[in-house]
């Protein structure tokens, strides 16, 4: 684990158990996971973009003023993905990255309708991702899937096109198993969107829309009852709500929480106001998450050893929170029984040294 993402109130051990249990992850940008050492090779390969090819200059470039100023540093590295070569570029550097934290299984949420509105050939995308897949599961073990997700501030031009994108099967790339939905929540209701998600349920996808982070509960009830949510992107705001609690525990309808992420952009206040111990209490599942790791500073570990500061766990509560994240997968029966049991064979290893 990088040195600076080591929590002094988690003892070192702690981080140590966490950077070897296997994980999965089901809430992580493609673009947002673009490192600074990504990032540099991809301004390299373009020299006339303003973003720095300098890695230690690229750590200053990802400090944030605002929210506003991180959207514009997320759209400039946007702007470095030009072509098919940079798409597998990026997803395979990506895995690698994951791979290194023992991630064995990710949900890569993917915004075709930024690289096909840049002119981006739609085939040529699909083949990169396909193509940087199949070696990262090759060559570093690590399963990718793909949720291919609406950029909600694009409008309904941008559902339209990523829900064909997802339901062409001229196009559709094997590794997709869902839809979401992301960017802003203010003025972007949710039930708008339903025809869209309609259409990919219908066409065997899972439904996982972003809802309740930047809003108050009833957008989470909108995305569960406009969008058919299966999961839910943060859900922060539904601890504000008994019955959505409720609701959430009883159907195991799983949040996909990421505590820095919602401290990043203000969502929540503070790491200790973070409502993750009012999920957990009610029996709601919870899953760890990085979202946008590299721009908000983090690793998936991290968020790990984050949930054990404010969950109080230890090295068994770390393993359950790990298997969450299996069983909230969309990975077939025996692919979660095989991480659930490496999950099992390294903390009895672990506990017994
Ligand atoms: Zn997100």
């Amino acid at each position: 684990m990088t040195e600076h993402l080591v929590d002094p109130e988690v003892p070192r051990d702690l981080h140590a158990f966490i950077a070897g249990l296997p994980k999965a992850e089901l809430h992580v940008h493609h673009v947002g996971s673009a490192s600074p050492r990504i990032v540099s090779e991809l301004a390299a390969r373009h020299p006339d973009s303003k973003v720095p090819t300098d890695p230690e200059a690229l750590v200053d470039y990802f400090t944030f003023t605002d929210f506003a100023h991180f959207i514009d540093v997320y759209l400039s590295v946007v702007d470095l993905i030009r072509t098919p070569e940079d798409v597998r570029l990026l997803t395979y550097e990506v895995a690698r990255e994951m791979a290194r934290q023992q991630v064995r299984y990710a949900e890569l949420t993917i915004t075709p309708f930024s690289s096909t509105r840049r002119g981006i050939d739609e085939s040529a995308f699909m083949d990169a991702i396909e193509d940087a897949r199949k070696a990262a599961e090759a060559e570093f073990g690590t399963v990718l899937r793909w949720c291919f997700d609406i950029p909600g501030e694009a409008g309904l031009e941008s559902a339209q096109e990523t829900a064909r994108l997802a339901t062409d099967d001229r196009l559709r790339p094997e590794g997709l198993v869902s839809f979401g939905l992301g960017g802003p929540e203010i003025g972007v209701a949710r039930p708008q969107f339903k025809p869209y998600f309609d259409r990919a349920i219908a066409a065997g996808l899972h439904s996982v829309p972003h809802a309740g982070e930047t809003t108050g509960p009833q957008t989470v009830w909108d995305a569960l009852t406009a969008l058919r949510a299966e999961r839910i992107g943060h859900g922060t705001s539904s601890a504000q709500d008994p019955k959505l609690l409720a609701h959430l525990a009883e159907h195991r309808i799983p949040l996909e929480v990421c505590p820095t992420s919602n401290i990043a952009t203000r969502a929540v206040r503070t790491l200790d106001e973070h409502p993750i111990k009012e999920f957990t209490r009610a029996g709601v599942l919870v899953t760890i998450n990085s979202d946008d790791p590299p721009m908000f500073g983090t690793d998936l570990n991290n968020e790990y050893a984050v949930a054990a500061r404010l969950l109080g766990l230890d090295e068994r509560g770390l393993a359950d929170l790990a298997r969450n994240g299996v069983e909230a997968s969309f990975l077939d029966a025996p692919g979660k029984a095989r991480i659930k049991d490496e999950i099992d064979t390294y903390t009895a290893a672990w506990l017994a040294s």
